[in-house]
């Protein structure tokens, strides 16, 4: 494992990491959060332009889901239309209806194939799921048992996630 980053263990790091993106210069954040200057200026560099891509990823998958949400109501309207047109007997509307349900069809597969490119499995090599799993094996260390239970479950859900 690398050394310990200060910054990223800091329990404002959230807060320096906003500051840092405003562009305020590192000596200032050092002084404000206690720092070492050496310390900010090696995040700032080294791990903050991570954390702002986790950060817009996050984003992306947010505003993903939601485009998702309003694609599956839009739906719901139009087979509701496509079912009251054709008690009605109105075919015109009724394939309208059809029309517009197939497009939002090929939007959601799109849409869900999108999704299903997110990078689920990064969590397996981030430092913070490596320093999880070593405090979970080692509270489990009395109960071999379960220690074992664990590990397994682990390595499968890493080898089967790749
Ligand atoms: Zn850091």
């Amino acid at each position: 494992m690398p050394r310990r980053c200060t910054v990223c263990d800091h329990p404002e790091r959230h807060s320096i990491d906003e500051t840092l993106v405003t562009g305020a210069p590192y000596r200032s954040v050092a002084k404000r959060f206690g720092l070492s200057e050496s310390a900010v200026y090696r995040h700032k560099t080294e791990h903050l332009p991570a954390h702002l891509l986790k950060a817009r990823e996050a984003e992306e998958v947010a505003q993903a889901d939601d485009l998702l949400d309003q694609v599956r109501h839009l739906q719901g309207h139009a087979l509701d239309i496509l079912e009251r047109a054709e008690k009605a007997g109105d075919l015109r509307t009724a394939l309208a209806a059809i029309s517009q349900a197939r497009g939002n069809l090929e939007l959601l597969g799109k849409l869900a194939g999108e999704l299903d490119e997110r990078p689920v499995v990064n969590v397996l090599v981030s430092p913070e799921w490596l320093e999880l799993r070593a405090v979970i094996v080692g509270a489990l260390e009395p109960h071999p048992a379960a220690r074992g239970a664990v590990l397994r479950a682990i390595e499968g859900g890493a080898n089967g996630g790749a």
